[in-house]
């Protein structure tokens, strides 16, 4: 199908094809954009066409042929409506999220077609509106007819939420188009309604859209009970190897863990402080960040948000004394603290539940009651855990 000038304009600026027209010179057509005189070429072997006279043809000249090809197409259109066979094809728009847990698209289907009167346009430009109405979901309709690809239409002077669509029209010809008839039957035939945008008046795509959502929110659910069942696995592997260290360290088992540590309650801030006296200073304490913390012990570094991070180790037996914490069952017995991992600030020592330990300014620690509790809370709410017996490893964690 070549795009062969099938039509062209008369004297009196009428379209007329070239099988209505005398043969040759004397046919009395124009080329629509350039205005010269056109031959009527009506051979055997070639497809009848016009052309210019001593093949004076511009590419240019082609756009006039579309542009006729396009007035076809609006007389098409107002066929097809005073026939009222005017029918809009349905219109498919898509559903659909695309998120780290789901990706999903679904077509979303529904029909409108025009009711009451049209509105036709004067001559109106390639990329204007032909002709405006009404559909019967209530939204305001307009057409465009455009030649071979869609191009964007201008939507500027229709109202807001206006429905459109497109009519295409083919710029090439089968062959043997000669006449009007032939061209109007081809016509019907290969134009086609694209539709460019129906508003959703019924919330048809809104509900498509919201199953998708919810749909998408379950997954994101599921994966977020996935990493709490996971983290509460961690947590509970932590709890059995504190458990472990519990079970090795006191034996036989204490009555109760809560009692394991006991404040020597010497009945005044005073009183503790000359316990404490001036023996706080312990060669054996290299990171004083740590108070306390036993010699060569292993610090666990627990980050439980961007802010709040945690570190948890072994006590020094002379500390906790000094302390005037006291074991009460007089046996060998091991002590943790946990001290803020990147220094003390307001508020450090109200920010673990009791449960953990209990927080005490002056030691610069929470005592930890029950290293269970403790590693059973830190485990599962931390978002990586590290071990190191130089605390400073974990500087940049
Ligand atoms: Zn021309």
């Amino acid at each position: 199908m070549a795009a062969v000038m099938i039509m062209a304009f008369d004297a009196h600026g009428e379209i007329r094809f070239v099988g209505d027209v005398p043969k040759g010179a004397g046919c009395g057509c124009f080329c629509p954009t350039c205005k010269s005189p056109l031959v009527a070429k009506k051979g055997f072997e070639n497809e009848w066409h016009f052309a210019h006279e001593a093949s004076q043809e511009r590419p240019e000249c082609a756009v006039g042929a579309e542009n006729l090809a396009r007035s076809l197409g609006i007389e098409h259109l107002r066929h097809l409506h005073g026939r009222g066979a005017l029918v809009l094809p349905p219109y498919t728009t898509q559903a659909g999220v695309a998120t780290l847990w789901l990706s999903r698209s679904e077509p979303v289907t529904w029909a409108a077609q025009l009711v009451g009167p049209l509105t036709w346009r004067d001559a109106p430009g390639k990329a204007q509106p032909v002709v405006t109405g009404m559909l019967d979901t209530g939204a305001p309709m307009a057409f465009f007819v455009q030649v071979g690809g869609a191009s964007s239409p201008s939507l500027e002077d229709l109202p807001d939420e206006c429905a459109y669509a497109t009519l295409l029209v083919s710029p090439s010809w089968p062959r043997g188009t000669r006449t009007r008839q032939e061209a109007m039957a081809s016509l019907a035939q290969t134009a086609k309604f694209h539709w460019g945008y129906l508003p959703d008046t019924f919330g048809m795509r809104a509900n498509a859209q919201r199953e998708i959502e919810a749909m998408e929110l379950q997954a994101r659910t599921r994966a977020a009970e996935f990493e709490r069942q996971r983290s509460f696995a961690a947590g509970r592997r932590w709890a059995n190897i504190a458990n472990a260290m519990n079970q090795k360290m006191a034996t036989p088992p204490q009555a109760g863990h809560h009692d394991v540590l006991a404040p020597v309650h010497s009945g005044s801030a005073a009183a503790v402080a000359v316990v404490r006296g001036p023996a706080k200073a312990d060669p054996e304490v290299r990171f004083p960040q740590y108070p306390g913390h036993s010699s060569g012990c292993n610090f666990q570094f627990f980050r439980l948000g961007p802010d709040e991070a945690w570190v948890f180790y072994e006590l020094d037996p002379v500390f906790v004394r000094q302390h005037g914490m006291t074991p009460v069952a007089d046996k060998p017995q091991k002590f943790w603290a946990i001290a803020p991992a990147h220094g003390h600030t307001d508020g450090w020592e109200e920010s673990l539940p009791p449960s953990v330990g209990k927080g005490d300014i002056d030691a610069g620690i929470y005592w930890v009651r029950d290293l269970m509790s403790a590693v059973g809370f830190l485990s599962p709410r931390s978002k990586g855990t590290t071990s190191a017996h130089d605390p400073s490893e974990f500087q940049d964690k």
